[in-house]
């Protein structure tokens, strides 16, 4: 992952790491519907959307590999 650590496109956490820019033109915000963790929220959905995760909430990350799943734009790795 040291590639993916280095780059600036995305926003990284502790382990997730979400390429935002991915974001801007999505419609159906899945990423959030399809965490039962609670982990993601999605702002400005109606405007410019950015996906992010909710402070204090990452570890609660089971990775199931849900949202990187059901994501079309395929902006999320997680480690
Ligand atoms: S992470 Fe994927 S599903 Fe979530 S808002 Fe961004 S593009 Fe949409
Ligand atoms: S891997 Fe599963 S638990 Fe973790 S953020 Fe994605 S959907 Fe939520």
């Amino acid at each position: 992952m040291k590639d993916i650590k280095d780059n600036s496109k995305y926003t990284h956490y502790n382990f997730h790491h979400i390429e935002i820019l991915k974001c801007k033109d999505c419609k159906d915000f899945l990423c959030e519907k399809v965490c039962f963790r609670g982990i993601y929220k999605v702002i400005n959905k109606d405007s410019i959307p950015e996906c992010l995760i909710l402070s204090g909430r990452e570890a609660f990350c089971v990775k199931c590999h849900l949202c990187t799943t059901v994501c079309k734009k395929k902006a999320i790795l997680i480690d």
